[in-house]
């Protein structure tokens, strides 16, 4: 079977140029090939998701829950029949447990959200003043979901299943770096569902993205990527004021309180940073340590990072793949080169593993950086990548300050023993979320609302608030006690009183 990301609008697949996708292990290897949509192809797909809409919502949410479900079934199947695991790990890079977390995320998170169908269902009663209310969820309408590469299939789901849920229709665009193993996903979630309520438009983001963003049928518009682009998706969607969620960078710092036991933190730590070799949106980007144990960290740190394998995905013996595209692999070795520059100690751990060509890939090995101030550039950017720069402090009010000095503020985690101190840090941090003793894949769990504050984002995924962001939440307000409504009581005391 090819492995093409298509223009997929209704049921068919539209004819469009491609580009290859590479490997990024071995970049000479063509893994497959994406179409380049057209803004065209965003009007049609928008087209024939407003036709699919009413049908849609109309079925309700348990109707809706039910083919959701129905598709997770069929999802699953074909992740294990057609080897997406695999095609996954080809087109991103990722080890194969991760590979697995990802593709397995759309079956988990379609069935989640199926079983919140009666919370949605359940119309809100409560009594005002004036009379009795009801809070109903409607739809938005259609809406458009936009992927980045880093978890691509995930996160696609974490944007694309609320809104179907909430009765909207959707239209995603892949990203052009990991479009495969989404597409074919997609495409048997398009299947499992009405004709038109789920369309597929790969593509460069500043033509489908672009479109997407500043089309006025588009009613809501779900994104997760960087803050650049979510800017400027803000300001392209102005024109309908539409409906947004925007999940975008974070700089997340790890605070090490005073006296904290290292060597049982060391492991986690460096989970925390350099699974999926740093590549994740709430990965640990930097880290505090009091100065009287700054030194003995940064030696567990390094010896037990001298023990990690950096190699293909598909090697059992690495324990982080490549950097996923060559772009961010210049981005990142090119920071690392000018960290180097100003003086800083930069070291690198662990070692390449597989063969010789696979060496050839994207591959950049766990990089402690010490000897900073917090205002260097490393501490200061969102590095995505393996790089992991270490601060000393002196008071936890220092720490903390140190923290919150960032324009981002997606995650962060604090470690330490006493549960009450770590509490009392963790509420004075300006972050979406905060992890205690740990901050790594799975510390979010999806049932737990997770968003940035600042730079990093707007509005909540994860748990039922997702599906209540994908609707309008319509107010019916029956007016039984007239006496409660300001003003005088009838008409003609309105104009006696003009005439007094
Ligand atoms: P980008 O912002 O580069 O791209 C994200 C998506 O937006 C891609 O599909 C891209 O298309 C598209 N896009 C690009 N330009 C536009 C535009 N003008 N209008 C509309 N869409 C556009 O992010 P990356 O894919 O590089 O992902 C990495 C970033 O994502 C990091 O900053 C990371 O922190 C963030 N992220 C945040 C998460 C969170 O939960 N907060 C989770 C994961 C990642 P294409 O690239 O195909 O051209």
């Amino acid at each position: 079977m090819p492995v093409d990301a298509a223009v997929r609008i209704g049921a068919r697949r539209i004819e469009r140029p491609w580009v290859p996708i590479h490997d990024p292990a071995r970049p000479e290897h063509v893994v497959g090939r994406a179409a380049l949509g057209t803004r065209e192809d965003v009007d049609h797909a928008v087209a024939e998701a407003g036709l699919a809409q009413t049908g849609w919502a109309k079925l309700g949410p348990s109707g809706r829950a039910a083919l959701l479900t129905t598709a997770a079934d069929r999802i699953d199947d074909v992740i294990r029949s057609e080897d997406l695991t695999d095609l996954l790990i080809a087109e991103h890079g990722k080890v194969r447990w991760e590979a697995q977390i990802d593709v397995a995320g759309a079956g988990s998170v379609l069935r989640y959200y199926a079983s919140l169908a009666e919370e949605l269902a359940t119309e809100r009663e409560s009594a005002a003043d004036v009379g009795p209310v009801r809070l109903v969820y409607r739809p938005l309408g259609v809406t458009a979901v936009i992927v980045p590469w880093n978890y691509p299939v995930y996160l696609a789901f974490l944007m694309l299943v609320p809104s179907l849920l909430a009765g909207n229709s959707v239209v995603v665009k892949p990203s052009e770096w990991a479009p495969l193993t989404l597409s074919r996903i997609l495409e048997e979630l398009a299947d499992s569902l009405p004709t038109g309520v789920v369309s597929i438009v790969p593509g460069s983001g500043d033509v489908v993205g672009a479109r997407l963003a500043e089309h006025d049928d588009v009613r809501g518009l779900y994104f997760t990527g960087s803050t650049a682009t979510g800017q400027s998706i803000i300001r392209a969607s102005a024109g309908n004021v539409k409906r947004l969620g925007l999940e975008l960078g974070g700089n997340d710092p790890a605070i090490i309180l005073p006296g904290a036991p290292l060597e049982d933190y060391v492991d986690e730590l460096l989970r925390g940073t350099f699974t999926s070799s740093g590549q994740i949106c709430y990965s640990i980007k930097r880290l505090y340590v009091h100065a009287s144990q700054h030194d003995r960290l940064v030696e567990l740190l390094g010896t037990a990072a001298d023990g990690w394998t950096v190699g293909p995905g598909d090697d059992p013996r690495s324990d982080v793949g490549p950097l996923s595209n060559r772009p961010q692999y210049e981005k990142v070795t090119e920071l690392i080169a000018r960290t180097r520059a100003t003086g800083a100690r930069v070291t690198e751990h662990g070692r390449l593993g597989g063969d010789t060509e696979s060496v050839s890939g994207y591959f950049v090995r766990p990089t402690l950086v010490t000897d900073i101030d917090n205002d260097a550039e490393v501490v200061q950017v969102e590095q995505f990548g393996p790089v992991l720069p270490i601060v000393p402090y002196s008071s936890v009010d220092e720490a903390v300050e140190l923290a919150n000095s960032s324009d981002y503020g997606l995650a962060a985690s604090v470690w330490g023993q006493d549960p009450t101190t770590t509490a009392a840090v963790a509420r004075r941090i300006d972050a979406g979320s905060v992890f205690v003793n740990a901050h790594r894949l799975g510390a979010s769990p999806l049932e737990i609302p997770f968003g940035g504050t600042k730079l990093s984002g707007l509005g909540r995924r994860h748990g039922f608030v997702a599906v209540e962001e994908s609707c309008e939440l319509q107010s019916i307000v029956t007016v039984e006690n007239h006496a409660r409504l300001p003003g005088p009581t009838a008409v003609g005391d309105m104009a006696g009183g003009r005439a007094r």
